[in-house]
């Protein structure tokens, strides 16, 4: 890859970022369009990452992808937010412009596209979504706009869905309902769709522990987790033959609008770009 001195470049913040896989995606678009350009890794430490994304500012890049640890202290410095940020107090881009920052959150955007092109909409369907963190907080937004008819949140620490509930169940048209992990048996039976939304089963976390046996054979299993792509639930699910959805498809639509952001072209998510992907991850 050679830059000249009009190159647009953008960053991805993470800490570590030693495993993130966004400087290849945008590395296969970069080429593929043609691009005079780059999106640069940066490990940035919690205490420091305010006066780097400042910094980064003042140095000319267009923006930043941010990830763990840093996406609520981005939605907390930019000046301009959009509303699947607010809701989610959470962004994965800022934008920089001229005179302030922006902040977007496009993991929701990636979730529903990812579920959209697999299953359609959700009209008159009930989700189980296993966590309550920040990616299950844009997950609601994306099941309410694929018209869910009801989403019952499973998570560990039972009080965190319960806010979750408290907090979102004003803005969204979808019922909402809380319970405890504990509670799977009774919440899987009368599921479309199961979404874990948790970190587990990540590579270096323990898997999900769910029993898939409580499960209608109909019901669709979408894990977000990408790293490894086929988790132990993703596996298990295919096993016993459910419809699979893996975190891949979500990592490529969430990168769309941030691409189009940073190096003014609206990228395609297409089979070509999941073969290189999924190669990257084996490698
Ligand atoms: P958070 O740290 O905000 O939330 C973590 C959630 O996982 C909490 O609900 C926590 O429960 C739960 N959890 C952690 N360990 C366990 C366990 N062993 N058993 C049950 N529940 C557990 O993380 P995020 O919401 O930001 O991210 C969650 C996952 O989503 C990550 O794996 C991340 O990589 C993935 N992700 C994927 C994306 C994609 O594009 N595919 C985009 C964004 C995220 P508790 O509250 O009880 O502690």
């Amino acid at each position: 890859m050679t830059l000249t001195g009009a190159a647009k470049v953008a960053g991805v913040i993470g800490w570590p970022i030693v495993h993130s896989i966004s400087p290849t995606l945008h590395g296969y678009w970069l080429r593929e369009n043609k691009v005079d350009g780059a999106l640069v890794p940066l490990a940035v430490a919690r205490e420091n990452f305010a006066r780097v994304v400042r910094a980064l500012q003042l140095s000319g890049f267009r923006g930043a992808n941010v990830t763990l640890p840093h996406k609520e202290a981005a939605f907390a410095l930019a000046d301009q937010s959009d509303a699947a940020a607010k809701t989610a107090r959470a962004a994965n881009l800022l934008i920089f412009h001229d005179s302030h920052i922006e902040a977007r959150n496009t993991d929701m955007v990636g979730l529903r596209e990812s579920i959209r092109e697999r299953l359609g909409d959700l009209k008159g369907r009930n989700v189980v979504l296993l966590g309550a963190g920040g990616a299950a907080r844009g997950a609601i937004l994306a099941l309410d706009e694929l018209g869910a008819a009801n989403v019952h949140i499973l998570n560990r620490h039972p009080e965190k869905a319960a806010s979750l509930v408290r907090e979102l169940g004003p803005l969204v048209a979808c019922a909402l309902e809380a319970d405890d992990l504990r509670d799977w048996n009774k919440a899987a039976g009368t599921a479309h769709l199961v979404i874990n939304a948790t970190s587990a089963g990540m590579k270096g976390h323990s898997p999900l522990a769910v029993d898939l046996g409580a499960l209608c054979s109909t019901a669709s299993v979408f894990d977000i987790v990408y790293n490894p792509l086929e988790t132990h639930l993703l596996k298990d699910a295919k096993t016993r033959g459910h419809v699979i959805i893996d975190g891949l498809g979500m990592l490529m639509h969430q990168a769309v609008p941030s691409f189009e952001a940073f190096f003014g072209v609206r990228p395609k998510v297409t089979d070509g770009l999941r073969a290189f992907l999924e190669k990257s991850l084996h490698a």
